[in-house]
């Protein structure tokens, strides 16, 4: 006879709802936000007393892991958007991933994410990045991104969050500048001196992000470094107007023209 309790996981297409409960079940340990979640995770609230302080480093970083996406898939209404639903997968390779969306949202910008510790780190750059080490491009950090959203192309619809056309502008691997792998980047993202090299279709050479002590949201500045591929002249957002993918513009991915075919066999 059955004595398990009855399990309901399924995450990927988790309607809002259960997604938020999921969310603040697995976050209530600590940043718990919504009145809702509080009342229902009230009687755990053993659970969050301060023992836990000596954790080891693995353990805290699993429980980071856990709640590492809970914006990004509180925001979100996975029976309405295609986006992917927010997951942090196993720890794979050591070569690390970016991308770059252009995304015509209520204004347009470029999703600019950078993948570190299972997730993309995320920041929008309304003017989208320059070759030239003399601009500096704001970047406005907003919620880590899963890594499986480095293939999305395709619209949000109208009134959900972000609603309005992505493209994948560019993509490829990036590394440390120093060469000190992922615990550099690591430091660098804390530090809020990030120094890269991009090794992407479009964006290529060392980059680096500052962040700027200002309150609210994090506010960075993306700019170019002065190497063999910076390029005062180059205006790579004028000159790159089609997906990198599918080679769409994007009004034939709002119009949702030759996509899926084309873009499914890219992955
Ligand atoms: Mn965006």
């Amino acid at each position: 006879m059955a004595t398990t309790r009855k399990r309901t996981v399924k995450r990927p297409v988790a309607k809002k709802t259960s997604a938020v409960e999921t969310d603040a079940r697995k976050s209530a340990k600590k940043s718990v936000t919504k009145k809702s979640a509080v009342k229902k995770s009230g009687r755990k609230k053993s659970a969050t007393r301060k023992s836990a302080t000596k954790k080891s480093a693995t353990t805290s970083l699993a429980a980071k892991k856990s709640r590492a996406l809970a914006e990004y898939n509180r925001k979100r209404d996975f029976t309405r958007t295609k986006e992917p639903a927010g997951m942090v997968p196993k720890a794979t390779g050591k070569t690390l991933h970016f991308v770059v969306q252009k995304h015509a949202a209520s204004r347009l910008h470029y999703d600019f994410r950078l993948e570190l510790d299972g997730v993309m780190k995320s920041w929008a750059v309304p003017k989208g990045p320059s070759y030239d080490p003399k601009v500096r491009r704001l970047a406005m950090e907003v919620e880590d991104h899963p890594i499986s959203y480095n293939t999305f192309e395709g619209t949000i619809p109208a009134g959900e969050y972000g609603g309005g056309t992505v493209m994948l502008w560019d993509r490829g691997t990036y590394e440390a500048e120093d060469g000190g792998g992922a615990a550099s980047l690591r430091r660098g993202y804390e530090k809020g001196d990030l120094k890269f090299v991009l090794h992407g279709t479009r964006l290529r050479g060392a980059w680096v992000l500052v962040r700027m002590n200002r309150p609210g949201r994090a506010q960075w500045l993306l700019i170019k470094h002065r190497d063999a591929t910076a390029d005062p002249d180059l205006d790579v957002t004028e000159e790159e107007t089609t997906s990198v993918v599918t080679d769409r513009t994007m009004d034939e991915i709002a119009a949702g023209r030759g996509g899926a075919k084309v873009w499914r066999s890219n992955r």
